[in-house]
């Protein structure tokens, strides 16, 4: 992997469809994860894909502080 590929957070519920698998839009492989745009996606694949496409907004982190309402 590039040492400058970025890893993203995708803590938030919303990444993980309960309805199950569907093929990733990047390897074809099933999987339950979701991007902010609804895509399948591993979140591998949208790390790598985000850090062959610097500055596009595909595939993004979870903006911070989310997790932290009960601080
Ligand atoms: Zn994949």
């Amino acid at each position: 992997m590039s040492p400058d590929a970025p890893l993203l957070t995708w803590r938030d519920p919303r990444h993980y469809d309960h309805r199950g698998d569907r093929p990733c839009v990047l390897c074809g492989r099933p999987t339950p994860l979701r991007s902010h745009q609804g895509e399948p996606a591993h979140k591998a694949c949208a790390e790598r894909w985000a850090g062959d496409h610097p500055g596009d907004t595909r595939f993004v982190s979870d903006p911070p502080g989310r997790a932290r309402i009960h601080a």
